[in-house]
Parts: structure tokens; C-alpha cells; sequence
């Protein structure tokens, strides 16, 4: 059997306890792992001058594949977020955010299995923004209005959305890569296009070009407040969504509350050469050291993890041990209980054990 590398980031917060647990579960597989273990964050300012060491990012180009855990981005300390550092560095244009209902959750509904690739590199998220006031921000303000004929208050900042032909292509092309790869019926394009007709209008053109090379793969599009609706009343009707970075942002985090929420909610961050398996949630660090939250979310991306690496009966065994802890209702943390004071909850090495025991009983 072959053993893989994987860089593993343990994070900050309760990043350390989670990823602790997952590496129990993953390992309980019998797939070997050389796991690379890298620091990265506030702790290593002080020894390396930035929360996010060359050494780091060679581990993950080396191994190609990393296993993160979350990483906190201090008020006030003047570092940006290491995690959006990290998705620029390596360019991982695509964060693939299934939203897959376990029978025992708290579900909007049981039968929901739905793929959200959000677009990770572009849109308003590019951080050109230009303060309300600043001589650039009045410059850029006159320019606009002369160029465009509309007025613009001169009170305004300015966020600036640019959307390309290349970045829609390569994530147009990514989603319909994953729908064919894993036997998915339909892409769902969501858009703004009636609005912003220069870039959204463009994902759409371009979206719709793409998905001429997938005559397999059924493809249609929806604007962003539709699906809004849509989501909340059809939700079964939809399979894979791919979104420009904001309403992937904000669709993705909707998704999750229809699943139980942020601990059950795992994803991936895709690039050509390298990934980066992490949950949607932050570190929740008033919960730090405590073993109190669900390690589900993280675990749930090593399932992605595995069947990324092509360990796709690894994958099964350790989701179907999930699934079975998550419908027994037994060993789960606070936040899948009805009453988040329940005194039934676990902690988060209690979830890993029955996961462990539930494999080890070849269930
Ligand atoms: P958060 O996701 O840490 O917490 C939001 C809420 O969800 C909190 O009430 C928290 O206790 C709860 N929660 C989060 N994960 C949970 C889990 N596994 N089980 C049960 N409950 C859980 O978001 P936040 O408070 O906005 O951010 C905290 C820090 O994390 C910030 O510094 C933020 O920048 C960072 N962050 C990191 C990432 C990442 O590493 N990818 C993502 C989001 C936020």
C-alpha cells in the first residue's frame, strides 16, 4: 500500500484539537501517512517575522496536498488573513463547499447532497479598494464619472470587482470537471448578470462557451437572489453551483445552515498543482483547549482529502462512520443538539473515539 505526504497546518484556536482528532479518524482507515507538520499564524510571528514562513508553502508545494486547520487573523496587528494569504500564494482558485445532509442533523432537509464551487481568486475579493476621502479615491471618482457619465457621490469608497475571461474559464472548466469526475447531473451557473453586465455578464458568456465542451453534463444558470429563494424552497432540485467569490461566500455559509451548520460544514481549496483540505469555520477561539467543538467539519474534509487521493474506499468507510455516529445522536458536540446546554453533548476527542470504535467494528 502506498503512503502519502501531506503537510498538516494544525492551526490556531481549537484548530490543534480538531486537527488532532481528524488525524485519529483518517489514520483508523489503515491508509499510511507521512504527515508534515507546519506551524503557521500569530504564534511564529515572533521566530520568522510573518504568520506565513517560505518553509510553510514549500511543505505544501512539495506534498501537493495539505490538511489545515483554522487559523486566526488578530484585530489590530496589522497581518492580513494568513488563510486568504495562503489561497494567493498557491493559487487556489476553486473552494469546493459540499453541503451534504447526514440523517440525525439538523436538516432542512435529509435528502439534500449539493456542491458549491466558489470562484477564490477574483471578484470584489482582489482587495483593490480605495478609501472614502483619499486623494486616489477622488481621482478615481472624477475619472469614473467622466468616463461614464454617471455621477458618483464624491463621499463614496470604491471596492473594485473584476471578473476575467481566464479565471471564469478555469473555474467553469473546474466545475464540470468535478460533476463529470463524480457522476453529477447538473451545473447551475449563479450570476448577477442583469446588473453587472461586464462581469457578471462575461461569467455567464463565458460560463456558457465552457459548458459547450460538456454536452454529458446539463447546464443552466440562475441569478443570485432566484437561487437565494430557490435554495430555501427547492433545494433538492439543485447539484452543483458554481459562483463568482462573494455569492460563493454567502451561498455557501446558507448552505450550511441547511446542514446543521458551520461544524458539519468541510471544504477544499483547489489550485492546478496543490490543495488545501480545510473546514468553512473560523478557529472559535473563546473555545480554545477546551474539547468542546465538533470536529466533524474537518474531519469531513479529510474525506475529501482521501478521495482526492484517490482513496476513494477509505473515503466511504470513514464518511459512513460519520453518518453513523452523526444518526445515532450519541456521541455528538453541543452544537448538533436541539439545546446547545444539553448535558449529553461530548467533547471533541469523545466524537473522534466513537468514530474510531464504529470503524473498528467494521460497521
Ligand atoms: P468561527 O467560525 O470561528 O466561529 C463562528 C461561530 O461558530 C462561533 O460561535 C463558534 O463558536 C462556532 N463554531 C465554529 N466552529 C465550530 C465547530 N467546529 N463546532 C462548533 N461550533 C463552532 O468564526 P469567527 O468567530 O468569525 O472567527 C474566529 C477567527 O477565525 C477569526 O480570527 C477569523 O479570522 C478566523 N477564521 C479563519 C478561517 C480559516 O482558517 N479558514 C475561516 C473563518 C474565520
Amino acid at each position: 500500500m502506498s503512503r502519502h505526504s501531506v503537510t498538516l497546518i494544525p492551526g490556531d484556536g481549537v484548530g490543534p484539537e480538531i486537527c488532532d482528532a481528524t488525524v485519529r479518524v483518517i489514520e483508523a482507515t489503515g491508509v499510511k501517512f507521512d504527515w508534515d507538520v507546519q506551524q503557521a499564524g500569530e504564534n511564529v510571528m515572533a521566530e520568522f517575522g510573518t504568520p506565513l514562513p517560505e518553509h510553510v508553502l514549500s511543505s505544501i508545494r512539495r506534498n501537493k496536498v495539505a490538511l489545515k486547520g483554522p487559523i486566526t487573523t488578530p484585530i489590530g496587528t496589522g497581518f492580513r488573513s494568513v488563510n486568504v494569504a495562503l489561497r494567493l500564494e498557491l493559487d487556489l482558485f476553486a473552494c469546493l463547499r459540499p453541503v451534504k445532509a447526514y440523517p440525525g442533523a439538523r436538516n432542512l432537509r435529509d435528502d439534500l447532497d449539493l456542491i458549491f464551487v466558489r470562484e477564490n481568486s477574483e471578484d470584489i475579493y482582489t482587495g483593490v479598494e480605495f478609501e472614502e476621502g483619499s486623494p486616489d479615491c477622488l481621482h478615481l471618482i472624477d475619472e469614473l464619472s467622466t468616463l461614464s457619465g454617471k455621477k458618483i457621490r464624491t463621499d463614496s469608497g470604491l471596492s473594485i470587482k473584476p471578473i476575467s475571461i481566464f479565471g471564469t474559464q478555469r473555474i467553469v472548466r473546474y466545475s464540470l470537471e468535478y460533476a463529470r469526475r463524480y457522476g453529477r447531473r447538473k451545473v447551475t451557473l449563479v450570476h448577477k448578470a442583469n446588473i453587472m453586465k461586464h462581469t457578471d455578464g462575461l461569467f455567464l458568456r463565458v460560463g456558457r462557451e465552457v459548458a459547450k465542451d460538456y454536452p454529458d453534463i446539463e447546464f443552466e444558470d440562475r441569478i443570485v437572489d432566484n437561487m437565494s429563494m430557490q435554495l430555501v424552497l427547492r433545494p433538492q432540485e439543485q447539484d452543483v453551483m458554481v459562483l463568482p467569490n462573494l455569492y460563493g461566500d454567502i451561498l455557501s455559509d446558507l448552505g450550511a445552515g441547511m446542514i446543521g451548520g458551520l461544524g458539519l460544514a468541510p471544504g477544499a481549496n483547489i489550485g492546478a498543482d496543490v490543495s488545501v483540505f480545510e473546514a468553512t469555520h473560523g478557529s472559535a477561539p473563546k473555545y480554545a483547549g477546551k474539547n468542546k467543538v465538533n470536529p466533524m467539519a474537518v474531519m469531513l474534509s479529510g474525506v475529501l482529502m482521501l478521495r482526492h487521493l484517490e482513496e476513494g474506499e477509505a473515503a466511504d468507510q470513514l464518511e459512513g462512520a460519520i453518518a453513523a455516529v452523526i444518526k445515532s445522536g450519541r456521541a455528538v458536540t453541543y452544537d448538533m443538539k436541539v439545546d446547545r446546554n444539553d448535558p449529553d453533548a461530548v467533547g471533541t476527542s469523545q466524537v473522534a473515539d466513537a468514530i474510531v470504535d464504529h470503524m473498528g467494528a467494521g460497521a
